[in-house]
């Protein structure tokens, strides 16, 4: 009896342990990316969201409550590949959604590469791929580890949105193409599209998503967390004269696809696309585990538009809640509950409206950068005598005209002590460092380690400009944008949900470079080549 108790006690411990294993290797993860969801959001809209979305991951889940993007400039691009590399712009050289080749006196585009060729769609929209980013993605290690077995893929509106996150090795990488309304990819993943992708475009879901009017969910009255429907903080949306409901994009057929992205609609191609690729490529099928990365760009083009306390945005989060709901019950029953992981984080926030704050007389302020250009070099050459010193102002960055400094035989020192001194007497600028010499600024922390992280001294401007909190650079009266160090744009919400995943919260400060390695040891891979992040250890049921 004693024999056969101890026995089943035997039998318990190895079936637990076996069961424990299965448990903390997941078949599949899916990464989602939600563009620019500021982390209160989680918050915000708290009370009508349902029990399977958002609070799905909050409840029976880890949510990291203080998740903060560590480097400038917090844009699109670098979030994504932040989020899957664990690691910073200067290490991974996404330094912004573009940049400037300052010896070759060209844009560079992060995702450009003149070497592939569209498949799929357009030239304009499909000579794309990971080219420019310099390490590996957890995929890629994944890939690695598995002898190429683990299967990998990206899918997103945006182009970076699938790429980077997708990696080097991806078995694909599918975005938006507005001119077609198909899903497209570049040959550097393959010379055609998937059959099962191919079909998905023939379904022609861009037409009947495009076509559907924009109401909202609930009573307009009881939008309670956003202002008054057509306020003057919002844009409009083309061939709209008003910024209200219901938006009705019908007008514009024949026109292209761009309008999609401003719609929930945005949102709902990219769940319908991910159950495809799914179903189709049979991932997490097998106990070899493969990632699904999906970034949703739509909440990005709607905040930019209608900013964050439109009622535009708490009606596209309510919906994007309902299907993340649905799309979670089609994992549960695809994959098997307990069978995958999910992580949802952004790739930043966004600031509230800057003259939305004027208004309530808060400090704020906004200033294109561009528009500076012009005066910035005649400020220069009145000081310096040298024409045309500075090349571009972008990313809250100076890039100085190397080749013209050269060819003038300009002094390079002085030419930067002049923009420095110019910068300083604008409005609504708090401090320019001289990236090539910090020793001089009194930056306090973490803004000096945030501009060092994000600095790539191939890609980036030479001198960086911090604006004070509720400033940004560009876009007008109207909607809102991102790309500072401040809370705003750099916390994060980031949960863990499912296989190997505790359920709980922290309020310990993690950053989003601590990603990738909490999925590498989750997964027992390597951590991406250029990891700076740490592992979230109490995220992790082990
Ligand atoms: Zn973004």
């Amino acid at each position: 009896m004693k024999y056969s108790v101890l026995s089943v006690v035997f039998f318990l411990c190895v079936f637990n342990a076996f069961a424990k294993k299965g448990k903390e290797q997941p078949k599949l993860v899916v990464g989602i990316v939600v563009d620019q969801m500021r982390w209160d959001f989680l918050y915000r809209y708290n009370d009508r969201y349902t029990d399977g979305g958002f609070k799905r991951l909050m409840k029976e889940g880890y949510n990291c409550q203080q998740a903060m993007i560590n480097y400038v400039p917090t844009f699109t691009a670098p979030g994504h590949a932040c989020a899957y590399t664990g690691t910073v712009p200067s290490v991974h050289g996404i330094a912004a959604n573009d940049w400037v080749d300052i010896r070759n006196e060209k844009q560079v585009y992060c995702t450009e590469d003149k070497t592939v060729l569209p498949v799929g769609g357009s030239y304009k929209a499909g000579r794309n791929s990971p080219r420019n980013l310099l390490t590996t993605t957890v995929g890629d290690e994944l890939k690695l580890a598995t002898n190429m077995r683990a299967k990998v893929f990206g899918i997103a509106i945006k182009d970076r949105g699938a790429i980077l996150p997708a990696g080097h090795t991806a078995n694909g990488a599918y975005w938006f193409d507005d001119s077609t309304g198909n899903f497209i990819s570049s040959s550097f993943y393959g010379e055609q599209l998937p059959v099962w992708l191919s079909r998905f475009n023939g379904k022609r879901y861009a037409d009947s998503l495009m076509r559907e009017e924009w109401h909202t969910l609930y009573d307009a009255a009881t939008y309670t967390s956003s202002i008054t429907d057509n306020n003057k903080y919002e844009g409009k949306l083309k061939g709209e004269k008003e910024p209200v409901f219901p938006h009705n994009t019908s007008k514009e057929k024949g026109k292209g696809y761009g309008l999609l992205r401003y719609l929930p609609g945005g949102n709902t191609i990219i769940f319908k696309a991910a159950k495809a690729c799914i179903r189709a490529e049979a991932l997490g099928a097998d106990d070899i585990t493969d990632i699904l990365c999906l970034s949703l760009s739509t909440p990005d083009y709607v905040g930019h538009m209608f900013s964050p306390n439109a009622m535009e945005t708490e009606d596209m989060y309510l919906r994007l809640d309902m299907e993340l709901a649905s799309f979670f019950n089609y994992l549960d029953k695809q994959v098997g509950k307990g069978n995958y992981t999910v992580f949802l984080t952004a790739d930043h926030g966004a600031a509230h409206n800057s003259n939305y704050l004027k208004d309530l007389k808060i400090p704020a302020g906004n200033k294109a950068e561009h528009e500076a250009l012009a005066e910035l070099n005649a400020y220069v050459k009145k000081e310096t005598g040298k024409d045309s010193m500075v090349f571009d102002l972008s990313n809250y960055q100076v890039y100085l005209n190397e080749n013209k400094i050269d060819k003038q035989k300009a002094d390079r020192e002085d030419v930067k002590g002049a923009v420095i001194a110019w910068f300083k007497m604008q409005d609504g600028i708090q401090y320019v460092v001289d990236m090539e010499d910090m020793d001089d600024v009194v930056l306090p922390e973490p803004l000096k380690t945030l501009v060092v992280n994000g600095y790539h001294h191939k890609r980036s401007g030479c001198i960086q400009v911090i604006t004070e909190p509720g400033w940004y650079s560009g876009y007008g009266p109207t909607g809102t944008t991102h790309g500072t160090w401040n809370p705003y744009d750099t916390h994060i919400p980031l949960l863990f949900y499912g296989a190997g995943i505790k359920k709980g919260e922290t309020q310990h400060k993690v950053h989003m470079t601590d990603i990738a390695p909490t999925i590498s040891a989750l997964l027992n891979i390597q951590m991406p080549n250029g990891c700076i992040g740490e592992v979230i250890e109490t995220a992790l049921e082990r």
